[in-house]
C-alpha cells in the first residue's frame, strides 16, 4: 500500500512529491489531466516565444519561498518592464492616452482604476515561461510515479487507510491522501465518504479559487514595435467594449509577443470564441497601431476548465474577491481530516502568498511538515 498519494500535478502536487522522494518516502502523484502543470500553462508561439496562459509572475520583493526555489534551479528570469509609457484606451471611440509610469516611485496614473498604482510591482517571468519550473519540479522526480489521466471521483476512509476511485473504474488504497488541488473544485468533484464536517465544508465552500474565472490571452508578434514607438506594452482597456482589459510586454529572447487579460465576461466567452483573435488584433491594432501584424492567438478560458473552475467560482466571475481575503477560514482548511488520513492542499489553503504560487509552494511546505509528524507518531 502506498504511504502518500498526492492528487493534483499542479505546482503545490509537484513540490511535495519532490520533498517526499527525497525522504524517500513510498508517494505517487495523479492527476486528472493529461499533463502537469494545473494552473500554470505554456505554450510557444509562432516565433519559438514561450507564452504563459496561466500564471506568469512572481514577486521576489514579497514572495521569497519561491523566489528562492527559482534560485535553487538556476532557472533564467527578466523583469518585467513597467517604467516609461503606459497606454490608456478609455473610450472604444478614441485613440489611447499616453501615460508616464515610474516604478521607482511606484506613482499612481491619475485616472486609472486602483490597482495599477503599482503596476506589476517589481514582477519576474521566467525566460523560458513558467513551465520551465513545473519542468524542473517533475525531472526530479521518477517518471513511473506521475500518473497522468487519473481523475478523482470518490475518497472513502477505511479507518486505517483511504481508498482512492478513479473516473477510470481504477481503485487503490494509500495509508494518507493530500488534495493539492483548490478546496471548492475538491468538494464538487470528490464524493467523500463519510462526509466532511460542516465547518470544514463551509470553508472549502467559502475559498475562492484564485484567478479561475480568468482568461488570457498572449499574442507573439514579428518584433517589439511598441518599444520603437516608447511604449513599454503596457496598456490599461477601460471602455465598455473592452476585449483585452490589461495589455503587458511578454516578449523574451525567443521572440516579441504581447498578453493580456480577457475582459468578456466567463458567461459570454463561449459565444465570442470564434470571432476573438479578430477582436484581439483589433484591439491591440487599437493601441499600437495595425503594423503590429500578430503572427497568432492564443488563449486559455480557465472558467471553461472543468479542473480548474468550480461552480461557484463560475458563478461569482471575480466577484468572490482574493482567497487571501478568507483568513478565518484558512485554520478548517489545514485541519487533518480523517485522523490523519486526509489533508487538503493547493495554494487556496496557505496563509501567506495564498492563491499565487508562493501559496502552492507554502502549501507544499506545510503538508511536508505535517506528514513528517504523522509518519512519525505513526510510521
Ligand atoms: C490566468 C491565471 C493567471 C495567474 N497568474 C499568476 C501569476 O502571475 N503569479 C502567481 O503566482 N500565480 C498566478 N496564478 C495562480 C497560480 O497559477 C496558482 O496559484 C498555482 O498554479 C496553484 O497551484 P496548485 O498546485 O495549488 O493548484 P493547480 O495549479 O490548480 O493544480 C491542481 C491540479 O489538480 C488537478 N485536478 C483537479 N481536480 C482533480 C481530480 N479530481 N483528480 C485529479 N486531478 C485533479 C488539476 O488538473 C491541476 O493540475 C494565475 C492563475 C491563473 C488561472
Amino acid at each position: 500500500m502506498l504511504d502518500v498519494a498526492i492528487v493534483g500535478g499542479g505546482v503545490c502536487g509537484l513540490a511535495l512529491a519532490s520533498s517526499l522522494q527525497a525522504r524517500r518516502v513510498d508517494w505517487a502523484l495523479f492527476e486528472g489531466r493529461g499533463r502537469l502543470g494545473g494552473r500554470v500553462l505554456t505554450v510557444t508561439g509562432e516565433n519559438g516565444a514561450p507564452l504563459d496562459l496561466g500564471a506568469t509572475w512572481f514577486w521576489p520583493a514579497t514572495q521569497p519561498v519561491i523566489t528562492q526555489l527559482v534560485a535553487d534551479l538556476a532557472l533564467p528570469t527578466l523583469a518585467q518592464p513597467d517604467d516609461g509609457q503606459l497606454l490608456v484606451l478609455d473610450d472604444a471611440a478614441r485613440p489611447p492616452q499616453a501615460r508616464s509610469f515610474d516604478a521607482a516611485t511606484g506613482q499612481a496614473v491619475e485616472g486609472l482604476p486602483p490597482q495599477p498604482g503599482s503596476l506589476h510591482g517589481g514582477a519576474r517571468r521566467l525566460a523560458g515561461g513558467m513551465q520551465a519550473l513545473v519542468d524542473a519540479l517533475a525531472a526530479r522526480l521518477p517518471p513511473g510515479r506521475l500518473h497522468l489521466g487519473q481523475r478523482l471521483r470518490r475518497l472513502q476512509d477505511l479507518g486505517d487507510a483511504v481508498a482512492l476511485h478513479f473516473d477510470d473504474g481504477t481503485t487503490l488504497q494509500a495509508r494518507r491522501v493530500v488534495l493539492a488541488l483548490p478546496p471548492r473544485l475538491a468538494l464538487d468533484q470528490i464524493r467523500l465518504t463519510p462526509p466532511l464536517p460542516d465547518a470544514v465544508q463551509a470553508a472549502m465552500r467559502g475559498t475562492p479559487t484564485w484567478m479561475a474565472h480568468a482568461a488570457k490571452a498572449a499574442l507573439p508578434c514579428r518584433s517589439p514595435v511598441w518599444r520603437e514607438q516608447g511604449h513599454t506594452g503596457n496598456a490599461w482597456v477601460t471602455h465598455a467594449q473592452a476585449v483585452l482589459a490589461e495589455v503587458f510586454d511578454a516578449s523574451g529572447a525567443a521572440g516579441a509577443a504581447l498578453a493580456g487579460f480577457i475582459a468578456l465576461p466567463a458567461a459570454q466567452r463561449a459565444r465570442f470564441e470564434r470571432s476573438l483573435p479578430l477582436l484581439l488584433e483589433s484591439q491591440l491594432a487599437m493601441l499600437f497601431g495595425h503594423h503590429l501584424q500578430p503572427l497568432g492567438a492564443h488563449w486559455q478560458d480557465w472558467a471553461a476548465d472543468e479542473l480548474c473552475c468550480s461552480a461557484a467560482d463560475r458563478e461569482e466571475d471575480g466577484r468572490g474577491g482574493h482567497p487571501g481575503q478568507h483568513a478565518a477560514e484558512v485554520a478548517q482548511l489545514q485541519a487533518p481530516l480523517w485522523a490523519g488520513r486526509l489533508w487538503l492542499g493547493g495554494s487556496e489553503t496557505a496563509r501567506q502568498g495564498t492563491g499565487y504560487l508562493e501559496g502552492a509552494l507554502r502549501a507544499a511546505g506545510r503538508l511536508r511538515a505535517e506528514l513528517d509528524r504523522a509518519m512519525l507518531a505513526h510510521p
